[in-house]
C-alpha cells in the first residue's frame, strides 16, 4: 500500500471538555473542529501538529467502541491513521496478505474522509486506520 504520512493519532478520552484544555493550554494547540460522528458514536475534537492531526474521541454512548476501549484499557492512544492514495485498494492488498480487516470497504469518517480499519490482531496491537481524501464529485 502507498502511505504518504500519518493523517492523525486517535486518542480516547472520557470527556472532551476536560481534555481540550490540556491540549490548548499546556501543549499550545488550537482546537479547530469539534464534530460528532453518529455512525461511530463518538464526538471528536481536532488539533493540528504540522501535517498530522490529533483526534480526541469521546464516546457518546456506552455501546461506542471508544467507551469499551476506555473501560478495558483506560484513556490513551486508541489508533493510528495513515493517509493512503486508495483505501479500497489498500484493504484488498492487506487482505490478500492475510491481514484481518474490520472494514472490507471504506466508510465515511470525520472531516469527510474515506476510512477503514485493520484489525489490531493482525497489526501487532495497534488499531490501524487508513484514510483517503474524499474524491471530488463532478
Ligand atoms: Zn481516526
Amino acid at each position: 500500500m502507498n502511505i504518504s504520512h500519518i493523517e492523525h493519532l486517535g486518542i480516547a478520552v472520557k470527556s472532551l471538555e476536560q481534555a481540550i484544555p490540556y491540549y490548548e493550554q499546556i501543549l499550545g494547540f488550537k482546537c479547530y473542529a469539534v464534530e460528532e460522528v453518529a455512525d461511530q458514536k463518538v464526538k471528536t475534537a481536532f488539533f493540528k501538529a504540522g501535517q498530522t492531526k490529533i483526534e480526541l474521541l469521546e464516546p457518546t454512548s456506552p455501546e461506542s467502541t471508544i467507551a469499551k476501549f476506555i473501560e478495558k484499557r483506560g484513556e490513551g492512544i486508541h489508533h493510528i491513521a495513515f493517509t493512503v492514495d486508495d483505501v479500497q485498494k489498500s484493504l484488498d492488498e492487506a487482505a490478500e496478505k492475510g491481514i484481518q480487516l474490520i472494514d472490507k470497504a471504506p466508510r465515511k469518517g470525520a472531516e469527510g474522509l474515506e476510512i477503514a480499519f485493520l484489525h489490531p490482531k493482525s497489526t501487532i496491537g495497534v488499531l490501524t486506520e487508513l484514510c483517503q481524501q474524499p474524491k471530488n464529485k463532478e
